[in-house]
């Protein structure tokens, strides 16, 4: 599977293009080609509330609908995003169609939690972020409170002082911040001291460990640092019912994952959260005598 080479790689489809200069390249092409001819994409998956299974946020998920080899996940070209810079117009595309999306279930009469967009650390460098997310909310009309971006943590790794910088501009607009991925990067305690967060996701690789004792107490523990900075969480990746009831156990705010919903299209959505204020999911799935 590609996701299991990493992040980080170039290639397209195949262990052997990495490093080829001519595919990059054609890759890189591509790319562009793609921002103009409009191939990308956004999925969108809902983050529930673990105890009321309310729909308490979304996560916006880039694809890109390939004329020849249909819909790529962004493992199959993020990376490349980012080594050609591209990432900074296609990150600011993401911002503006997902408000602009936002503003569609808004207009009708749907009530939208929330809704997150992942952002790289070249948008924080020789770009103006919190331009781009200014732009976007004008123009759909939405306050910051509707936008949160989701961070990892390698995000800090350079030039953090214009980073906490960007991010203190769009807290005092209302916008959300996230870190993603939490525990699974450069994990450094004193960013989280300086930036005013509000919610930590935590990563998969801990859900599915979450069986082991020692993956429950990592679970537990991250969940108890975001209880004592008053932090919301989120955990990604939640495939099975043995880990929905024990991130329910150990009072996880939010879950997000396959067992409950995939990411999905805007009228999915819809229908989604049109359902939610009458239906309980979570309810459904867990066995009757939990409760
Ligand atoms: P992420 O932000 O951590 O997003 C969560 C990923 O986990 C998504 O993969 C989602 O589809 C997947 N996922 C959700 N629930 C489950 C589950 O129960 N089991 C498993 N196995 N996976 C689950 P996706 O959409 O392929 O995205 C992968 C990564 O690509 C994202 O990880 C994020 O880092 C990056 N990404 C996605 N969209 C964007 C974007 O618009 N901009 C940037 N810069 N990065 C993006
Ligand atoms: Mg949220
Ligand atoms: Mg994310
Ligand atoms: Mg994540």
């Amino acid at each position: 599977q590609a996701k299991a080479r990493g992040r980080n790689t170039y290639c397209l489809f195949s262990p052997e293009m990495q490093g080829d200069l001519r595919d990059r390249v054609t890759l890189e092409g591509e790319l562009r080609l793609a921002l103009q001819q409009r191939q990308f994409v956004l999925h969108y998956q809902p983050q529930f509330d673990a105890q009321t299974g309310e729909v308490g946020g979304l996560e916006a998920l880039i694809r890109w609908q390939h004329p020849q080899y249909g819909l790529l996940h962004p493992e199959n070209f993020i990376a490349a995003a980012e080594g050609s810079g591209l990432i900074v117009e296609i990150g600011a595309w993401v911002i503006d169609e997902a408000c602009r999306q936002v503003r569609v279930w808004l207009d009708a009469g749907l009530v939208v939690p929330c809704l997150a967009v992942n952002v790289s650390f070249k948008q924080f460098h020789g770009h103006d972020l919190q331009g781009t997310v200014t732009a976007a909310l004008e123009r759909y009309r939405l306050s910051g409170a509707s936008l949160e971006l989701e961070l990892t943590e390698s995000v800090m790794l350079r030039d953090p002082d214009r980073v906490y910088a960007v991010l203190h501009g769009l807290r005092l607009m209302g916008v959300r911040l996230s870190i993603d991925d939490f525990g699974s990067g450069y994990s450094s305690l004193m960013y989280l001291k300086r930036l005013d967060v509000d919610t930590l996701k935590i990563d998969r690789a801990f859900v599915t460990d979450i069986h082991s004792e020692k993956g429950r107490a990592m679970v537990e523990a991250i969940i108890k640092i975001a209880q004592t900075l008053k932090l919301h969480t989120v955990a990604e990746g939640v495939e099975t019912v043995t880990q929905l009831t024990e991130l329910r156990n150990l009072n996880c705010g939010e879950i997000q994952g396959f067992l409950l919903a995939k990411p999905m299209l805007p009228d999915q959505v819809k229908v989604l959260l049109a359902e939610a204020e009458r239906h309980n999911l979570i309810d459904q799935i867990m066995p009757a005598n939990n409760f």
